[in-house]
C-alpha cells in the first residue's frame, strides 16, 4: 500500500509563480488515499478529550466531518466572511497579501468545552491562529490542531506554540 505523501501531487506555481500547490484532490479521488488520511487524523485524537471539531474552510470540512462522525462529536464550520446564516464573531489575520477574515457562529462553542480545529494544510498558520483566538472568545479550550499537511519552511508553528500541533505530512 502507498503511503499517504505519495497521493499528494505538487503542483509548481499554482495558484501564482513560485508558489508549489500541494494538491488535496488527489488524495481524495483514490479510496485508499481517503482512507490513508482520515485514519491518519484519527491516529492524533483518538486519545484526546474532546467535544468538537472545527474545520477550516474549506478543505477543513472535508478532513474534520468524518473525524467528527467517526468519535462520536460535534462538528463546526469555520466560514469566510457572509457564509453563516447567524450570529457571528469573526476575526481578522494577515495574509501574504493584505487580510482574511474567518468567522464562527456565536452559538456553536459553549464555554468550557473542548476543540480540535483540522485543517488540510499550515502554512504562515495564520488561518488557524484566527480560528482558535475565534474558540478562545466563545469560552472554549483549543486541545489540538491536525492537519494533513505543513510546510514547515513557512514556520506557522511559530504562531501555534501554545498548542498542541500534528500534523501528517511534513514538507521542509
Ligand atoms: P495559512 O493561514 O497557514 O498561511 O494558510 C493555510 C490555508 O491556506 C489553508 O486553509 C489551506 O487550505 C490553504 N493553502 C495554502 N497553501 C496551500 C497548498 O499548497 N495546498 C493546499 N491544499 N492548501 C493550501
Amino acid at each position: 500500500m502507498k503511503k499517504l505523501e505519495e497521493y499528494v501531487i505538487s503542483i509548481p506555481d499554482f495558484p501564482e509563480p513560485g508558489i508549489i500547490f500541494r494538491d488535496i484532490t488527489s488524495i481524495l479521488q483514490d479510496p485508499d488515499g481517503l482512507k490513508l488520511a482520515i485514519d491518519s487524523l484519527l491516529e492524533m485524537v483518538k486519545d484526546v478529550d474532546f467535544d468538537v471539531v472545527v474545520g477550516a474552510e474549506s478543505r477543513g470540512f472535508i478532513f474534520g466531518t468524518p473525524v467528527a462522525y467517526a468519535m462520536g462529536k460535534a462538528f463546526v464550520p469555520a466560514r469566510k466572511p457572509g457564509k453563516l446564516p447567524r450570529e457571528t464573531v469573526s476575526m481578522e489575520y494577515a495574509l501574504e497579501y493584505g487580510t482574511g477574515t474567518i468567522e464562527l457562529h456565536r452559538d456553536s462553542i459553549k464555554p468550557g468545552q473542548k476543540v480540535v480545529i483540522i485543517d488540510d494544510l499550515i502554512a504562515t498558520g495564520g488561518t488557524v491562529e484566527a480560528i482558535a483566538k475565534l474558540v478562545e472568545e466563545l469560552g472554549g479550550e483549543v486541545v489540538k490542531i491536525c492537519f494533513v499537511m505543513e510546510l514547515a519552511g513557512l514556520k506557522g508553528r511559530d504562531k501555534l506554540q501554545k498548542y498542541d500541533v500534528d500534523s501528517a505530512i511534513i514538507y521542509e
